[in-house]
């Protein structure tokens, strides 16, 4: 019987190749005058670009977002908020400086405009990550949520094929452990499966045709509704395993998570049949786990935790650690079975 809580989020979406060209109406329609531009060093020529178009709407560019949010840069671009009095955040990037927008929206309010050019999905989400004494802490916060989303294709052009197919995966697995979530709903479990149909498709041609605008804006597409499913619904093994590896061990988020999801699918596989139907039908009805260990390998995506730094002889200690606080799972997480798993991931055997 059907039996299910449906919450959705209060966004506005815009998507569209060339949807930059509105960024002036969307602040318009926000009541913002003076936005503070976040991004990494890198992509300062995209928040340079961003603040180019804002005109008289940008209070100035604050670039030194890294991954995770450590406290102190939280810190600094919450000072520069305030000091340039700026009344709403554009963030401009993955999810490291939609990251950073969340905290000091976390702590000022301050609305976020969220243009984002990776396929992380951070964007649609109220969860919010800062991390301090090297432990990430993560909550959710109604405040963090973007309350405008960009959606310009053009900008994911320049993503390297090493960053995209990682991110790519890294979507993918929203779009998984939503399926067989303790509190999936027919809306995000139609969402996941079509973020899986797309991303797997585009993904192949995203790595290997940098000009293709039509396969970038499938797989942001397909990034969109992963993010949808993310902020909407729990997770499972799979986001705690690699919260655990990527804090304790400090390996790669998007990587991590490549490497590590067909093995949490091949574990759950008897436990969520429906999901796993799913997984398969959007994989073309290849095997859930052995379809997305094949995918990985076509992107050229690591396959393998030895390949991202992670030590063979911390694998005991890094299945103690996931197993320390209980959690929901569709099968219950046995500490034996997870070092199996990770000595698998660890290893890069392909599942079944
Ligand atoms: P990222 O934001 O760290 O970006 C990775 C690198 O790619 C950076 O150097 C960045 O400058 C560069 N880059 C991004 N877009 C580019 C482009 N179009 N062209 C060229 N270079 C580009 O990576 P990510 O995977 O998007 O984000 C990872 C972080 O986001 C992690 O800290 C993770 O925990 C967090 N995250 C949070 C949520 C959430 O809901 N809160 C969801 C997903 C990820």
């Amino acid at each position: 019987m059907r039996d299910f809580v449906y919450n959705s989020q209060p966004s506005r979406v815009v998507f569209r190749a060339g949807a930059l060209d509105q960024l002036g109406a969307e602040m318009e329609r926000l009541g913002a005058h003076r936005a503070l531009v976040l991004s990494t060093p890198e992509q300062r020529g995209s928040a340079e670009e961003v603040a180019r178009r804002l005109g008289s709407r940008s209070a100035g560019i604050y670039d030194r977002a890294v991954m995770h949010v450590p406290l102190e840069t939280a810190d600094a671009a919450r000072a520069v908020a305030r000091d340039l009095n700026a009344d709403c955040c554009v963030a401009v990037g993955g999810g490291s400086t939609i990251g950073l927008g969340k905290a000091i929206a976390l702590t000022s309010e301050l609305p976020i405009l969220a243009i984002p050019t990776t396929f992380a999905g951070s964007e649609m989400t109220p969860i919010y990550g800062i991390t301090a004494q090297g432990q990430k802490k993560t909550g959710r916060d109604a405040r963090v949520l973007p309350k405008t989303v960009i959606y310009d294709p053009l900008l994911t052009l320049s993503l390297p094929a090493r960053i995209a197919g990682p991110s790519g995966m890294n979507a993918i697995a929203h779009c998984v452990e939503a399926l067989y979530a303790q509190d999936a709903n027919p809306i995000t479990s139609l969402m996941a499966e079509e973020g899986i149909r797309v991303l797997a498709a585009s993904l192949p041609l995203v790595v290997t045709e940098a000009d293709n605008v039509e396969a970038h804006a499938d797989a942001l597409y397909g990034a969109w509704l992963a993010g949808a499913c993310l902020g909407n619904v729990g997770m499972a093994l799979h986001h705690k395993l690699c919260h655990t590896l990527g804090g304790s061990y400090n390996l790669p988020h998007a990587e991590t998570h490549t490497v590590v999801l067909p093995h949490v699918v091949q574990y759950n596989r008897d436990a969520a049949h429906e999901a796993m139907a799913r997984i398969s039908n959007a994989l073309h009805g290849a095997d859930p786990a052995g379809g997305l260990y094949d995918l990985a390998r076509a992107i050229d995506a690591p396959l393998a935790l030895k390949d991202l730094g992670m030590k063979e002889g911390a694998l005991d200690e890094a299945a103690r650690l996931a197993t320390q606080n209980p959690y929901y799972n569709p099968r219950p997480v046995e500490q034996a079975a997870l070092r199996q798993l990770l000595q698998n991931a660890w290893e890069g055997k392909r599942p079944g």
